[in-house]
């Protein structure tokens, strides 16, 4: 039997982090990083970016580049998927049936996409963009592909119509809801993306509620509740995640809405820590409410401080959420939570291609997001931190810098 000291399970942004802080604040020990996908750690961003678009290949996406691991003396136990986690005897058990003895295990396992819950969900031209695998056979059934339905109005939905919409595509976005980016932004950016990929060429269908996926072997049209047919050669959905949890949630950690962990990321589960896509927790820029981020910053920030809370260094969850996302020529970048506040500022003219929405609760900013307006983007971090109480008038004042209105808030 395998025995590590550490065991990661998972190797997407958390896995693979956790390993390199574990190194990086000096654990001599064993670490092995076991992922069911038979690829050296990468980034998942690209996937629906640069990747997808062929703007970088996959050598530029990997996290660290090959020899890395070695070097650090980090195994990669590739293909190989875990199917049972026993705290007791502290192993991990692989669908291969071997069985690996760990002292402390990391379960970084991210999340698997929602599927379609729809007959035809699984046909060869229903697509979802996960891992390097799904974008790779995305890519080459866009191809040939002309008309393409993309389900779901979130950031992966929309990332990737507009690469389509850019490689001259004919781009059909259909939403459920009366607004995209429901869960990530607040309705004046909404719109303002909603226009641009309009003005792009993407048909963006608000409130399509969609009823069946119509086909032989393979799907040619999307129905609509209202009996309307959509023609397609290919369908990608984007409607969010599972958090793959079954194994722990088997052995017994409370789970809600992912792995229930602590401030540094232990489970319920003794010598076992969650981190990433998968982890709820009580997260103070939530307003203290127990939630799960999708984020890199999430899934790095967790890697670091489960590791040092391993080697003893004192470490607690608390980092200001960050996420961007490129669509055309907008780059969006978001600091901070913006869900449950109760009023925005623009501060810069949307027109221009370049501004911010601040989000305030109770007077207090909580959040930014900034379409290619880096600065506010930088300098609202620290509002964002302080929870600072700057009246709107001087928030909108576009020729104030933010840092400025930090100092002057005290
Ligand atoms: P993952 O990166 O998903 O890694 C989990 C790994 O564990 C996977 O390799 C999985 O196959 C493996 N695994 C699962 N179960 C098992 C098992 N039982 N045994 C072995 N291995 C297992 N975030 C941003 O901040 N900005 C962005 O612009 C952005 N864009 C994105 C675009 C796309 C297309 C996608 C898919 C995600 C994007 N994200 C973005 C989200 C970000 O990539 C995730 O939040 C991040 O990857 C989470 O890291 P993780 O380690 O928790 O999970």
């Amino acid at each position: 039997m395998q025995d590590y000291d550490i065991l990661i399970v998972g190797g997407g942004h958390g896995g693979a982090h956790a390993a390199v802080a574990l190194r990086q604040n000096g654990f001599a020990g064993t670490i092995a990083v076991i992922s069911d996908e038979p690829e050296i750690p990468y980034e998942r961003p690209p996937l629906s970016k640069e990747y997808f678009s062929g703007d970088k290949d996959a050598d530029r996406i990997r996290i660290r580049p090959a020899a890395f691991w070695a070097d650090r003396a980090i195994d990669l136990l590739l293909g190989k998927r875990v199917i049972a986690v026993d705290p007791a005897s502290q192993t991990a058990t692989i669908a291969d049936g071997d069985t690996i003895r760990y002292g402390k295990l990391i379960w970084a396992a991210g999340g698997r996409p929602r599927p379609l819950p729809f007959k035809g969900a699984d046909a060869p031209n229903v697509l979802y963009i996960r891992t390097l695998a799904d974008a790779d056979r995305l890519k080459a059934l866009a191809d040939t592909a002309d008309r393409i339905v993309v389900i779901g109005g979130g950031y992966i939905g929309l990332e990737a119509a507009a690469v389509l919409a850019k490689a001259g595509k004919t781009v059909i976005l259909l939403e459920m809801l009366d607004r995209v980016l429901a869960r990530a932004a607040g309705i004046e950016i909404a719109r303002y993306v909603e226009d641009i990929h309009d003005r792009y060429g993407v048909e963006v269908r608000l409130g399509s509620s969609i009823t069946a996926l119509i086909g032989g072997s393979r799907v040619d049209q999307v129905q609509l509740d209202t009996g309307e047919l959509i023609d397609c050669d290919l369908v990608i959905a984007g409607i969010g995640i599972i958090p793959e949890v079954g194994p722990l949630e088997a052995a017994g950690a409370a789970v809600a809405n992912g792995v229930v962990v602590d401030a540094q990321c232990r489970t319920t589960l003794a010598n076992i820590y969650a981190i990433g896509d998968c982890a709820a927790h009580i997260n103070n820029f939530a307003d203290g409410a127990s939630i799960r981020l999708e984020s890199v910053q999430n899934a790095v920030d967790m890697a670091t401080v489960a590791a040092k809370d391993i080697l003893d260094l004192g470490a607690c969850y608390d980092a200001v959420p960050w996420f961007w996302s490129n669509q055309f020529d907008m780059k969006i970048q978001t600091v901070g939570l913006s869900a449950g506040h109760d009023s925005t500022v623009v501060r810069g003219d949307p027109d221009t291609g370049s501004f911010s929405v601040i989000y305030l609760r109770q007077g207090r900013v909580i959040a930014l997001d900034c379409i290619n307006c880096a600065k506010d983007y930088v300098q609202g971090k620290a509002l964002v931190l302080a929870r600072a109480e700057i009246s709107p008038a001087l928030l909108t004042d576009a020729s104030t810098p933010l840092k400025q209105m930090i100092l002057e808030a005290g």
